[in-house]
């Protein structure tokens, strides 16, 4: 691992690329995964890198779209894995909620070392593949019928947009984690929280703690309120407010 100077003013930043060369190394993250990490960045870069206003009504409403489930589903591919594996195995865990590995550049191989990483959980991790999504055409079509296939909300990050839109073709739910307010998978999705994933699941936590000391009634209408469309749109402004506000290169 290279080594890194705590001083370093993008230390964070590049102790996040350590994570995704070393996934690299180990055979879980692909090349192409290296490439789309790059686009992130450069939105992560836009915001500011840190949380930012808007979207905290999209972790609002993710918690309470999870919480209203009968079924949910985290599906995960290998920049998930190397990025975040802790953080979403203890999610999964304290919530109950299954793991599924679904892969845009699948193998066998790749799959056995990513369900490696989330094998020190209590979580079930389905790796199964026994049907196929009539509605996604990538690789990413191959999902378990115990898993995605019988979940009715999945939670997809970091990846193209083909699964969202397969997904509620066939009447599931959707959260998507993109830093890239106008992807296909930010717009597709019923709720983007656009964040860097490796700050997601800590926020999500808090809310999903927060709304289940809540009545269902109460998580029903946040859910009801919320609009993705403009919670992008407010993402955009952000922005653009941001990288046009007198002192940004001061
Ligand atoms: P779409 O098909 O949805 O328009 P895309 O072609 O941009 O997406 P990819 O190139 O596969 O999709 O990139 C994956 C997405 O993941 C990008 O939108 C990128 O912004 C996002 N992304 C990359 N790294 C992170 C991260 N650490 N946290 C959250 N999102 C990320």
């Amino acid at each position: 691992m290279t080594d890194i100077p705590k001083d370093h003013p993008r230390y964070k930043s590049l102790m996040i690329r350590e994570r995704l060369v070393e996934g690299f190394k180990k055979g879980v993250v692909v090349p192409q995964g290296l490439i789309a990490h790059g686009r992130g960045e450069a939105f992560d870069y836009l915001i500011g890198e840190e949380t930012i206003e808007p979207v905290y009504k999209a972790y609002e409403a993710s918690a309470a779209l999870l919480l209203l489930s009968q079924n949910p589903i985290i599906a995960v591919n290998g920049n998930a894995a190397a990025l975040a594996y802790e953080d979403i195995g203890r999610f999964a865990e304290k919530f109950n909620i299954p793991i599924e590995i679904n892969l845009f550049h699948f193998s066998v191989e790749r799959v056995r070392k990513i369900r490696e990483l989330f094998e020190s959980f209590n979580v079930k991790i389905f790796d199964v593949y026994d049907v196929e999504l009539p509605t996604v055409s990538s690789k990413r079509r191959l999902v378990s019928r115990e898993g995605i296939y019988s979940s009715d909300t999945v939670m997809v990050m970091i990846e193209d947009g083909d699964m969202p839109i397969g997904l509620r073709k066939i009447g599931k739910k959707v959260i998507a984690i993109d830093l890239n307010p106008l992807s296909r998978t930010a717009r597709d999705s019923d709720i983007t929280i656009v964040d860097n994933l490796v700050r997601v699941f800590p926020i999500l936590t808090r809310y999903m703690d927060k709304l289940s000391r809540h009545g269902q009634d109460v998580i029903r209408r946040i859910l009801e309120d919320y609009d993705n469309n403009e919670v992008l749109k407010e993402v955009l402004i952000y922005i653009v407010e941001r990288l046009t506000s007198p002192g940004i290169l001061d």
